[in-house]
């Protein structure tokens, strides 16, 4: 399925991060929805282009797999346009867990479990079978549709982003781990886990684990030098604080490594139980519309607060 982009149709914006943005768009050939992410590239020189399109579409092999991970979004392929790199990949209609935390609160424990069983399954295969590293793991790149599917996105794509246009693009620092920050340039495929354990902090608590008001620096230096983070005592299953702990470990030696929290009580136990996720999906979305109708009526009659 290789996608060409005089037949996309763009449709409206679903998300903005750090770098641009993300459109819903329809192939018309067959008439798919699609999610496409514009990031903006001073590159002028037809040669890099060509080299980091054909880098990104190494991520196209996921895609392309005889056994496809049901845990990785799919992936399209990437072009040029104008002074854009576009990503085309699969289109999740229950959006990212990052603005489902925000809007509704912390994300029940039961969730939790099916979100690491997803993303555990779905950075060991990426590291296993097609040697790739996330490097971006993070409440916005963990998606879920109204099947009750868990899915990562955006995987390898900051590295090779990284490596073409230099210092124009890093990843978010917030979920950096700390032999990242310490030993810059030495990267471990241990940091995804790290920053699984503080993605899991935050959406177990509706709250960034680190002082969110401080500086970046002040961040690092909190990661660096403070103690690792976890959840508030009594509220969670020993399974899952125990999981927590492993991914959740300052010195990257003694951190899980994916064989490892593969075969952890929290993982295992939500293997097996049954989930509604899709009905969980559901309840929550139609918590967010509220909320977005409400806000529009309040914009409306009071245009000037914002
Ligand atoms: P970030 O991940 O840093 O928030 P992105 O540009 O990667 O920034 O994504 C912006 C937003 O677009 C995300 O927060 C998410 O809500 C939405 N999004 C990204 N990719 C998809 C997708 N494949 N399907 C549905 N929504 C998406
Ligand atoms: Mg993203």
């Amino acid at each position: 399925t290789e996608i060409s982009p005089e037949s996309l149709k763009q449709l409206e914006e679903i998300g903005r991060g750090a770098y641009g943005a993300v459109h819903r768009s329809i192939y018309e050939p067959t008439k798919t929805i699609i999610a496409v992410k514009y990031i903006p590239m001073d590159i002028t020189e037809e040669s890099k282009k060509l080299q980091l399109i054909r880098e990104l579409n190494v991520l196209r092999t996921a895609t392309d797999d005889t056994e496809p991970c049901p845990y990785i979004v799919k992936y399209y392929g990437a072009y040029f346009r104008e002074g854009d790199i576009c990503i085309c990949m699969e289109f999740m209609d229950g959006g990212c867990f990052d603005v489902i935390y925000k809007k509704t609160g912390p994300i029940p424990e039961k969730i939790l479990g099916k979100i690491s069983v997803a993303v555990v399954h779905g950075l060991h295969y990426l590291k296993s079978r097609l040697q790739i590293i996330h490097r971006d793991v993070k409440p916005s790149n963990i998606l879920v549709d109204s099947s009750g599917k868990i899915k990562l996105c955006d995987f390898g794509i900051s590295g090779r982003l990284e490596n073409s246009v230099a210092k124009t693009y890093v990843g978010t620092n917030h979920y950096m781990s700390p032999e990242r920050i310490a030993l810059a340039g030495q990267y471990d495929i241990r940091s995804d886990v790290w920053s699984l354990g503080i993605a899991l902090v935050e959406l177990a608590t509706a709250k960034y684990p680190y002082p969110p008001d401080a500086s970046i620096f002040g961040i690092l230096r909190h990661i660096v030098d403070g103690p690792a983070p976890s959840v508030p005592e009594g509220q969670f299953s020993p399974e899952f604080v125990a999981f927590l702990s492993k991914c959740l470990q300052k010195d990257h030696e003694k951190r899980a490594n994916y064989v490892e929290l593969l075969q952890t009580d929290f993982i295992k136990k939500y293997e097996q139980e049954e989930v509604d996720v899709a009905g969980w999906v559901q309840d929550v979305q139609s918590k967010i519309a509220v909320i977005r109708a409400a806000e529009r009526v309040e914009h409306s009659h009071f245009p000037s607060r914002r």
